[in-house]
């Protein structure tokens, strides 16, 4: 019987009963860049901390049960997971995206994808056709589901059976929903792709990324490219996305309870002209979800009647930070504007229905009553103005 996805946040059936580590509950962190070896042409299985550290390989042993993938990366942040996915493709390959991706990964297609010769067309991929957009030298389908900030969401397996037809990769970024709540391997993609940043770690302390998946090759590709590039995360901050997942499923359910609240409450804000929340059965994703994934997560996003309203609430805000990021156990809210997605062009930012009233909230596992007074207060403030 497969264990629960709680129990598997905090122990790794390979490693039980065992007392490594002089029984260590906590894992240690091996804090070192090199291993002695035991004798000529011998190893104790690690050589040197760019190819493999104890605490990282523990790490990603983790995330792989986590997703149900054969094989996990960690790497030092989210862009540098995807950063080194992307080198698995070469010049002349051509990749259909998501168009409303998170604005660091257009960026890195754009000023350094397109650079070593991949080419890119986005595609709303919550609502066009794919296959239209397949050419020949197309080598896969990169989405994100739900989108930020727009939290557009993507038939996985629809989009999975393309992928197979025309023989693409499909690679799912699983960082909104975190593998408490989506496995998009199950769902027929090939890579996932963590900003560990995020839920995983969940602290808003240090940065991490993860590449998992369920192919042979595609591990064996990835594991020759992390030791060549060298970007590997490190034993300290392993460890503290170790710590980080053992409270993963507590955490998720709280912040999603919190979100699905400020949903509602959002719902009734005079100021408020739109609210984007997968969790509101509105919300054209809402069936999809319930199909693919175990919960809706705690991201939202919302509109408000004019843009200065929505830099008052910005700057008015206290236990709610105004700061860029999500997934942590403290709620953020973003300007996606000026923020996120400073660096995609205006054009597209707008076609992606970005606005400068548009704010996005990250919910954290604060007491709900005292988010909601906080944004009563908020909101009473800036309507009396
Ligand atoms: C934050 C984020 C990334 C990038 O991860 P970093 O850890 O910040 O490098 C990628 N995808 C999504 C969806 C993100 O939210």
């Amino acid at each position: 019987m497969e264990r629960g996805i709680n129990t598997r946040c905090l122990h790794l059936e390979e490693t039980e009963g065992k007392t490594e580590n002089y029984g260590a509950i906590s894992y240690p962190i091996y804090q070192t860049a090199t291993y002695a070896h035991p004798g000529v042409g011998q190893s104790t299985g690690f050589d040197y901390s760019r190819l493999q550290n104890p605490t990282k390989e523990h790490l990603e042993k983790v995330v792989a049960s986590l997703e149900g993938g054969i094989d996990a990366l960690a790497l030092s942040s989210g862009m540098a997971a995807i950063t080194l996915l992307m080198e698995i493709f070469k010049p002349g390959d051509h990749l259909i995206a998501e168009a409303d991706l998170y604005g660091g990964c257009i960026r890195l297609f754009d000023h350094v994808s397109k650079k070593n010769g991949i080419t890119f067309t986005t595609a709303n991929c919550s609502k066009d056709d794919i296959e239209q957009f397949i050419q020949p030298n197309t080598k896969a389908i990169y989405i994100e589901t739900p989108t930020n900030p727009m939290m557009n969401v993507s038939d996985i397996r629809k989009i999975a059976e393309i992928a197979k037809k025309h023989n693409l990769l499909l690679i799912v970024d699983n960082t909104f929903l975190s593998p408490y709540f989506q496995n998009p391997l199950e769902l027929g993609a090939d890579v996932v792709v963590h900003s560990g940043t995020k839920f995983l770690g969940g602290h808003n302390d240090t940065l991490a990324g993860f590449l998992v998946t369920n192919r042979a090759d595609i591990s064996e590709k990835l594991r020759f490219l992390i030791k060549t590039t060298g970007a590997g995360l490190q034993p300290f901050d392993s460890w503290l996305i170790l710590r980080g997942i053992k409270t993963l499923g507590i955490r998720m359910e709280q912040a999603q309870k919190n979100a699905m609240a400020i949903a509602e409450w959002l719902k009734k804000q005079p100021i408020v002209t739109k609210v984007i929340y997968p969790g509101l059965e509105e919300h054209p994703g809402h069936e999809i979800m319930k199909k693919q994934a175990r919960g809706f997560g705690s991201m939202l996003t919302f509109s408000t009647d004019t843009k200065e309203h929505a830099l008052a609430i910005l700057s008015e805000v206290k236990i709610i930070k105004f700061a860029e990021s999500l997934g942590g156990v403290e709620t953020l809210i973003t300007y996606p504007t000026t923020q996120t997605h400073a660096d995609v062009p205006e054009e597209i930012r707008i076609k992606n229905g970005i606005t400068d009233c548009t704010l996005r909230l990250s919910t954290g596992i604060e007491d709900c009553k005292d988010l909601i007074a906080e944004l009563t207060e908020v909101f009473e403030k800036i309507q009396s103005k």
